[in-house]
This record gives structure tokens, sequence and C-alpha cells, in this order.
């Protein structure tokens, strides 16, 4: 038997969201591509476990529409399979589930507040650049020069943990002023039906299809690096052997710190390796099911006044496919204090399920499929918003892509698709398709 082909345009390490964006990009572009992971299913920190019956996600939960995500999706022409809720979001505001779509900050704001005018006007001034505040500045800092009302404190502190997984005390507020006035900001969005990890199985189904490779349950042990310092390819380990593999570049999803470890950090400057270990986040995630229809809200639900949750969602109003038949499934999410540092987790976790039992009225009754801190290794993000480093690295063919590399102001899977696009667009105008050696 012929030996296999172990050439490959492009080594992506890791099947994670930015890492499936890219090699569906380049995939789609003609380059041959092989993905490893590390481990047995695809999608990283946004992807799915079944629980008994229950499509359980183990990371991110909503998909956003429209964007960057969307948009690669129909370039590569991979299956969007993605679900809007019949109301995205709505907030508990004062007893009452209150839907703010189409009205706006105003619209929001004037339900929690008369001085709502104040924050608005900030909001306004926020959209020039020189009306941005310090950059030292926190959102809840910057949001006491207009109010001090708890209900509008609460609702930004939730948006902060939603979007960012900090609280409003931890976030700069130009990163949340610039994410709402300059950026999609997670309007539109939706579930996928498989749970969340269908997503990128349609990404890794397009690597596929077009002559691309994904090895599951694969590790890529070392970069190696040839003589004039540039990456060659990778030791993987595979089915029990160490697998060599060769490639023109590389793009790594699994963050700029392991990714220097897999290359050593003995091989990068020092002034380079000195940023790579950005600060994590985390989030507390409690799944919970019912027979009895528990949550009215049918996407989102997010709080004015809560201890510590920042919503609650609703899988099966819109996925019934999501839990047996019967059933409901849904979470609570919280963001402990602090989400950067230490924290006591079974304090926190307390905390969400006091929040749980106040404001979800059977909470008691449910069952609980799963409580998970996820933190330091399987962050919500790794890198803080604001906080995070460029995608290139000082070897000519390797890039990172992932949420520990965003851009200015984004978050989650909308940031991953975001460097997978800008790291794609760079790689190719320095290793054109077809030129290979
Ligand atoms: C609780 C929670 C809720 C969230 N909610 C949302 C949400 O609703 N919407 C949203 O958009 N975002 C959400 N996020 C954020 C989102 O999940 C992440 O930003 C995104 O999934 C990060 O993807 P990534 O590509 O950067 O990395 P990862 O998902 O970490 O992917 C890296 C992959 O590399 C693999 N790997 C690591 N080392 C190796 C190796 N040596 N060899 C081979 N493979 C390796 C890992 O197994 C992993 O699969 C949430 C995250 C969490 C944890």
């Amino acid at each position: 038997m012929a030996e296999p082909d172990r050439n490959y345009d492009a080594l992506v390490v890791g099947a994670g969201a930015g890492g499936l964006f890219a090699a569906a990009r380049l995939s789609h572009l003609g380059y041959r591509v092989l993905v490893v992971e590390r481990l047995d299913r695809v999608g990283g920190r946004a992807s799915t476990e079944i629980i008994d019956g229950f499509a359980v996600n183990n990371g991110a939960i909503v998909i956003e529409f429209g964007g960057i995500t969307e948009e690669t999706f129909a370039e590569v022409g991979a299956r969007f399979d993605v679900r809007r809720p019949k109301t995205s979001l709505l907030y508990r505001i004062g007893g009452k589930d209150v839907d703010v779509t189409g009205g706006g900050w105003g619209f929001l704001l004037g339900k929690l507040t008369r001085q709502g005018a104040k924050v608005l006007e900030g909001l306004g001034a926020a959209r020039t650049d020189d009306g941005l505040p310090d950059a030292q500045l926190s959102t809840a800092e910057w949001l006491r020069r207009y109010t001090s009302n708890e209900s509008v404190h609460g609702i930004f502190r939730n948006m902060c943990a939603s979007i960012f997984a900090v609280s409003s005390e931890e976030l700069p507020a130009t990163v949340f002023l610039t994410y709402f006035t300059r950026r999609s900001a997670f309007k539109k969005f939706g579930f996928c039906p498989e749970g969340t990890i269908g997503v990128w199985r349609a990404l890794a189904d397009v690597v596929e299809g077009n002559g691309g490779e994904v090895w599951l349950d694969s590790e890529v042990r070392r970069v190696t690096l040839a003589e004039d310092g540039s990456v060659s390819g990778a030791v993987v380990a595979r089915d029990g052997e160490q697998v060599e593999v060769s490639c023109r570049f590389a793009v790594s999803d699994v963050g700029p710190a392991a990714t220097a470890d897999l290359v050593g950090r003995d091989r990068l400057p020092s002034d380079y390796v000195s940023t790579v270990d950005t600060t994590p986040c985390s989030m507390i995630v409690l799944n919970f099911a019912s027979q009895e229809d528990l949550v009215e809200a049918p996407g989102m639900l997010s709080f004015a006044k809560t201890r510590r949750m920042a919503y609650v969602a609703n899988f099966t109003a819109t996925c019934p496919e999501m839990a047996p038949e019967g059933w409901n499934l849904y979470n609570g999410t919280s963001v402990p204090q602090p989400a950067t540092g230490d924290f006591d987790e079974e304090q926190e976790i307390e905390l969400l399920r006091q929040d749980l039992r106040d404001h979800i009225p059977g909470f008691e009754r449910a069952r609980v499929l799963s409580t998970t801190v996820w933190r330091d290794d399987w962050p919500p993000q790794r890198a803080v918003a604001g906080h995070d480093i460029g995608h290139g690295t000082p070897i000519a063919n390797l890039w990172n892509v992932g949420d520990a590399v965003k851009q200015y102001a984004n978050g989650g899977t909308t940031a991953c698709a975001e460097t997978a696009k800008l790291v794609v667009d760079e790689a190719t105008a320095r290793f054109p398709v077809g030129a290979r050696v």
C-alpha cells in the first residue's frame, strides 16, 4: 500500500471555532488542509455532549446571525443551521419580561430609570472617537458618571457578563462602548438544533468535501521548525503512533501560550513570549430540564436584578430536538466575582442557584443535568476583551486564531470568525494557492 501523502499546504492545530473557520476558508480556496484535534469531536469550547438524550453545550450556546459568521458560511458553502427564537432577548425588569427589540437603548433605559437620557447622552458621545473615555476606566465607573440606578447597573453588569464573561467593573468602558456603538453587538442570534457542535460539523464537512482532512483524537505534540526558523510541520500523536506531517504554513487555534509551548518558548524572542500568557475569564453554567414549562421567554432572558445570574437560555422553545420528547431544556449562566482571579467555586455556584430559585419558579423541581465552572484551560474567553494580543507571530508562516487574538472589542465565536478571515487573508497573500514546492 502506498504511503499516505503527509505534505499539506496548511496545518490547522485545533478544531475549535477559530480553527474550523480558517480551515474551511483555506480548503474552499483550494489549499490542501489538515486539521488536527485532540478531542474526539469538533467545536472546542463551542461543542456539545449528549447527557441522557439532552444536547448539552459545553461552551457557546448562541451563534450570531449576519456579519462575519454567516458571511463565512455563505462564502465557503456550508449549511448554516441556526434557528432564531421568536424573540431573541427579553429583560426582566420590575417583575415583567420586556422585549426591547426595535426600541433600542432609549426604550430599554426608559424602562429602568427616569434619568435614562443622561446615559443616552454618554452613549451618543461615544459614537465618535473623541467621545470615548479614558482607556483605564471600567464600564461600571463610566456608567456611574451618569446614574447610580441599581437596575441600570444590573443590566449593564449582565450585558458585560453575557457577552464578555466579566463584570462591568472588570471590562474597560472603551470595549463596551466600541462594541455597542460600532460592532454587530450580537443583536440577532439563534441556537443550532443539534447543539452548537452542529455549526462546526458543517465547517468540518466543507474541509473534507474539498479534499482536506480532519483528524480527531489526535494531538499535536510539537510544531517543527526548519533551519531558517520557519514552521516545517508537526509531530502528531495519532492511533498510538507519532506521525510527522509537513506544511507550507500553520494556523494555531490553541491560544498563543500553548502555541508557544508547541514551538518551544526558547525558539521565540523573549519580548514576544512575555505577551502570550493572556488572562482568561470564568463562567458558571447550570443546565437543567423539566417536563413543566418553566420559562416563558423563547430565547434568552436577562435580568436587571440578580446576585450573579446573567441570563437563562430556553433552548427547546426553538429547538425541541435538543431534548427527549416532552422535556424542556434550559441553562442558567453567571459570571463569578472576580471573573479573572481566584474565587470560591462553591459559594459562586450557590449564588447562581439562589438566583435560579428566585427568578425561575419551579426550578427546585427541575432535573439538574450539569453544573460546570468554566475557567483556566477552558475559559469563556482566553483573553479578556481589550487585552488580546495580535494574531501574527515572530515566525512568518505561523499565525494564531481564536479568542485570545480577537480584534478590539469583539467576543466569542464572532471574534473567532473575524480572526480566521484576517489570518487567511494574510496567509494566502504570502503563500499563493498552487505554489507548493
Ligand atoms: C460557558 C461558555 C459560554 C459561551 N457562550 C458563548 C455564546 O453563547 N456565543 C459565542 O459566540 N461564544 C460563547 N462563548 C465563547 C466561545 O465558546 C469561544 O470564544 C470560542 O469557542 C473559542 O474558540 P477558539 O477557536 O478560540 O478555541 P477553542 O474552542 O478552545 O479550540 C481549540 C481547540 O484546540 C484543541 N487543542 C488544544 N491543544 C491541542 C493540540 N496540542 N493538538 C490538537 N488539538 C488541540 C482543543 O481541544 C480545542 O478543540 C462561550 C464560552 C463558554 C466557555
